[in-house]
């Protein structure tokens, strides 16, 4: 993709304003200090602007589509104006379906059940899971780690130039890592799809809370994307794009609202009449809320201001890897490189030291919340490690000596909330671990490493 770069230029805004700043922790040494929200990249904080829509619309909060009374009406204009604004937010075109799913793992589940007849997938081994695995029923491509984005675009378009016979294909991507935070070459990747008469689908659900993703400059065919990682953490997420697939697909889910009539034949078997359109894929009643805070969420990282959003993360995402970079032992993973272009989500491990016990020792003695393992893109941490091992070993104290290779990475991850003082704080934690070691003993338990007190 190519991002702009006018956020360079930018003033820098303020954090927004999100739920659980003021939240304090304990601490196993004592005391307790507020807690360092740094696991964006799993689930960002509620934005406050989104918990207040919420809370305003809650007492009008009515059953949707089939009801008669006037909340119902309310809720009803209100989710498919949700719809609208989320599809404003995306950039959309005119033509385009947009459904409010649970999820980007469920979006891309619900696209893998519309592919048509013989399509082959394309996908890289980096992905997610949630992109890597929904493609159970087609022939699937699995592509090489790419080590820089223009090596990606030339093994995609090797690939499928090579595809055999040229029927229907779709070639699944990432936006933003959510191992390195790399900024994969969307824009570029979809020109060649299309010059190979494939479609692509942009997993968002990295890239969408950090930068602006338009549908029609990236010229990606669908995009997926979640609500808890775009500050609405109210159980929805979107998968929006060409309506073609998904009108000539069976409904997602069977049920109540996909079916316009449905009769009993002579025979005793039962008719189903489907709705087309996003009616047709979302059986069951909708989460009206969760939509209604995704159009919320929308509108206030619009009107704060992407450019100035971006242009206060890089210096963030700047300031992390320049603190890291002075850390003895520290490496960071990276599959494009110094220059790509970033979020702010990084990994990395520490040499000596199982990333779990470090990622423990981070919450229990710092109040930092950052996330410890293989982040559900196995494949690719594996190959930044250059491990196969299949399972971290256990904590309890630093382990493995210097050089020896990790089996897990701890991941940092922030965005449009975090303040200055929670990256601080984290450089200071980890040069001080780094230095000191732990002041506390851990073991593992379930799996987990823990204080063992
Ligand atoms: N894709 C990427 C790049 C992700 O980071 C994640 C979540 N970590 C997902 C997909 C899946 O998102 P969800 O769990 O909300 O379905």
């Amino acid at each position: 993709m190519t991002v702009s770069t006018a956020a360079a230029d930018q003033t820098v805004c303020q954090p927004l304003s999100v739920l659980g700043r003021d939240v304090r922790v304990p601490l196993v040494t004592g005391g307790e200090v507020e807690y360092a929200a740094l696991d964006y990249a799993a689930s960002a904080p509620a934005l406050q602007r989104v918990w207040d829509d919420v809370a305003a619309y809650a007492p009008y909060y009515g059953s949707v589509h089939r009801g008669a009374g006037y909340l119902s009406q309310l809720s009803t204009d209100l989710f498919e104006k949700a719809r609208v604004e989320v599809a404003e937010f995306l950039d959309c075109r005119e033509s385009d379906e947009l459904l409010f799913t649970r999820s980007t793992t469920d979006s891309l589940n619900l696209l893998a059940a519309c592919l048509p007849a013989g399509c082959r997938v394309f996908v890289f081994e980096t992905e997610h899971h949630a992109s890597l695995l929904p493609w159970r029923g087609a022939e699937v491509t699995h592509l090489d780690a790419p080590r820089t984005p223009a090596e990606a675009v030339t093994t995609l378009e090797r690939a499928l130039a090579a595809r055999e016979p040229h029927g229907p294909a779709l070639v699944c991507v990432t936006g933003a890592s959510n191992v390195t935070g790399e900024i994969w070459p969307v824009r570029e990747l979809a020109e060649v799809a299309h010059a190979h008469g494939a479609r692509i689908v942009l997993d968002a659900a990295q890239l969408a809370p950090h930068h602006p993703v338009s549908v029609q400059e990236l010229d990606v065919d669908w995009v997926a994307f979640s609500g808890h990682k775009l500050y609405a953490p109210f159980g929805s997420g979107v998968l929006a794009g060409r309506s073609d697939w998904l009108e000539e697909a069976e409904p997602y889910l069977a049920g109540g609202g996909a079916s316009r009539s449905v009769s009993r034949r002579e025979d005793g078997g039962v008719d189903v009449v489907w709705h087309g359109g996003a009616a047709r894929h979302e059986a069951g009643s909708p989460n009206v809320i969760g939509a209604y805070a995704i159009a919320s969420a929308c509108k206030a990282l619009t009107e704060a201001g992407f450019d100035s959003l971006v242009a206060r993360e890089r210096q963030l995402v700047e300031r992390v890897r320049a603190g890291l970079a002075d850390i003895p032992g520290v490496t960071v993973l990276s599959l494009f490189g110094e220059a790509a272009e970033r979020v702010g989500v990084l990994s990395f491990v520490v040499s000596g030291w199982n990333s779990s016990h470090f990622a423990a020792a981070l919450s229990a003695e710092y109040g930092i919340g950052v996330r410890d393992g293989l982040f559900c893109a196995h494949p690719l941490v594996r190959t930044l490690l250059g491990s196969t091992a299949e399972a971290p070993g256990e904590c309890g104290a630093p382990e493995g000596a210097a050089g020896e290779q990790s089996l897990n990475a701890i991941r940092v991850s922030f965005g449009a909330g975090t303040p200055d003082e929670h990256v601080e704080r984290f450089l200071g934690a980890v040069r001080e671990l780094v230095t000191d070691g732990a002041r506390w003993t851990y073991r593992t338990e379930g799996g987990r490493c823990v204080p063992a007190v």
